[in-house]
C-alpha cells in the first residue's frame, strides 16, 4: 500500500476517465489521516470544479450550517475528510449534474479509506454515497435518512444540500427539528474529543 502521500499525489493526476469528463480531469478531495469526521458526498459541481474547493457553493454553505461549524473547521483536513464518490466534475445532463463517475470510487476509494483510521463519523450525502457506505440500507435517500437512528452514532445519512432540495426540506420538517439538533451535537462531541 503505497504511503498517504504519493497516494494523494496518485489521486490528484489521475486521469482514468478522462475520456468521459467533458471538462477534464480535476480531482476535488480533501483528507489527512488524522481526520474525525468523513463527508461521503456525490460529485463536484461545475463551480467547485473551476474553484478546486469542495462545497465552495450554496450546498457548502447549508451542509456547514446543518453540522454548526465554521468554514476554518470545514476545510481542515486534520479535522474533516470530504471524499465525494466521484473525485471529478462529471458535467451535466438534463436534469442538472450528471452521476459520479463510475469508475472512481471502485479505483481510489478502498485505499484511501484505509488511510483514515480516526473517522469516528460518517455523513453520507446522497444515493450513490449511500449505496456504497450503508449497502445494506436498500432504501431510497429519504426512506434512508427517516432511519437515520439505525447507523447512529457512526454513520448518519443526509439528503443532499443543494438549494433543489428545498421542497424536500419543507415537506420533512422533522430533519431539521430532530435530525439536525442531534447532528450538531454529535459532530461537536467528534471534534471535541482530543486527537
Ligand atoms: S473522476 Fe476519479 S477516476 Fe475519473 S479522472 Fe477523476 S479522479 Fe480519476
Amino acid at each position: 500500500m503505497p504511503a498517504f502521500a504519493t497516494l494523494l499525489r496518485q489521486v490528484r493526476t489521475c486521469t482514468l476517465c478522462a475520456a468521459e469528463l467533458p471538462h477534464g480531469p480535476r480531482p476535488v478531495l480533501k483528507l489527512h489521516p488524522s481526520a474525525r469526521i468523513l463527508i461521503a458526498g456525490q460529485a463536484p459541481g461545475r463551480k467547485v470544479h473551476q474553484t478546486g474547493v469542495p462545497f465552495d457553493d450554496p450546498s457548502g454553505d447549508r451542509l456547514r450550517t446543518w453540522l454548526d461549524i465554521t468554514s476554518e473547521t470545514f476545510y481542515d483536513p486534520t479535522q474533516i475528510a470530504i471524499l465525494p464518490m466521484g473525485f471529478c466534475y462529471p458535467g451535466t445532463g438534463k436534469s442538472g449534474d450528471l452521476p459520479p463517475r463510475p469508475e472512481c470510487a471502485p479505483a481510489w476509494r478502498p485505499e484511501l479509506l484505509t488511510h483514515l483510521k480516526q473517522v469516528q463519523l460518517t455523513l453520507v450525502i446522497g444515493q450513490y454515497a449511500l449505496a456504497y457506505h450503508l449497502p445494506n440500507r436498500q432504501a431510497a435517500v429519504t426512506e434512508a435518512v427517516q432511519d437515520w437512528k439505525a447507523s447512529w452514532p457512526h454513520t448518519v445519512p443526509l439528503p443532499h444540500p443543494s438549494p433543489r432540495n428545498n421542497r424536500w426540506l419543507k415537506r420533512h420538517p422533522w430533519f431539521e427539528e430532530q435530525l439536525l439538533p442531534a447532528l450538531r451535537g454529535r459532530v461537536a462531541e467528534v471534534l471535541g474529543q482530543p486527537g
